[in-house]
Formats: C-alpha cells, structure tokens, sequence
C-alpha cells in the first residue's frame, strides 16, 4: 500500500484538475506525484557497475539509486551533469517502468507550474 499512494495522489490530482479545484490543492497534489516519482516510486537502480552492466537492486524513485552509496552519488551526478547524454535514458530509465515514473514525475511538475500560471492568465 505505501508504494502505491503515488497512484491514489496522481488520481486525486486528476480529480481536482477535471473540478476546478482550488490552486492550493492542485500544488500539494502535483508535488506529492512529483516527489513520490522522484523519491518513492519502486524501480531499479541503474547505476553502472564496474564490470559495465546496470545494477538491478531495488531503489526508491528515480533519482535515488539502491543501498550502495556510491550508486546514489553516481545517479544525481548523471542527474546534475549530463555529462554522457546517450547514457542518461539508458540509466535512468533503462525500463518503461522507469519511463512511466519519468513521465509521472514531469506531469506532476507541469500541473504544479500550470497550477499557478493558469489562474493568472484566465483572470
Ligand atoms: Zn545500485
């Protein structure tokens, strides 16, 4: 259940959107679904190994990288530098499951940014 919320709070998010709900609402919502693809959503880690093949331990969200804490440095470095762009997707999201927690976490952030932008335009 704990793993799942995300859904509950993406579903709340669409919710809210479809009955105008208040801006303050749609934020919390849309930086729950961000934060819960970001830090909380199951996926693999994907760091490189030494031996050049991608971890496959468990981690949390697709920012943090499994228990070794050399992966997690090594995925917000990937993250923050860019440094080898063809690898970034690979690693990140090396599955649609990583895919989907991508899109779940840049939908979160657009409905944030629309959350606020939206009600200064239509005013
Ligand atoms: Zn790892």
């Amino acid at each position: 259940m704990r793993t799942y919320w995300g859904y509950i709070a993406a579903a709340a998010l669409i919710a809210a959107w479809s009955s105008r709900a208040a801006t303050a609402v749609i934020v919390v919502l849309s930086l729950a679904v961000v934060s819960y693809a970001t830090f909380q959503f199951p996926v693999w880690c994907g760091a490189v190994n030494r031996n050049g093949t991608y971890c496959r331990r468990n981690a949390s969200g697709i920012l943090m990288g499994c228990n070794l804490r050399q992966h997690r440095w090594q995925k917000i470095k990937l993250v923050v530098l860019r440094s080898k762009a063809g690898d970034i997707s690979r690693s990140i999201f090396p599955t649609a499951k990583e895919k989907f927690a991508a899109f779940i976490a840049i939908g979160g952030l657009a409905s944030a940014i629309a959350a606020v932008i939206v009600p200064v335009v239509t005013d």
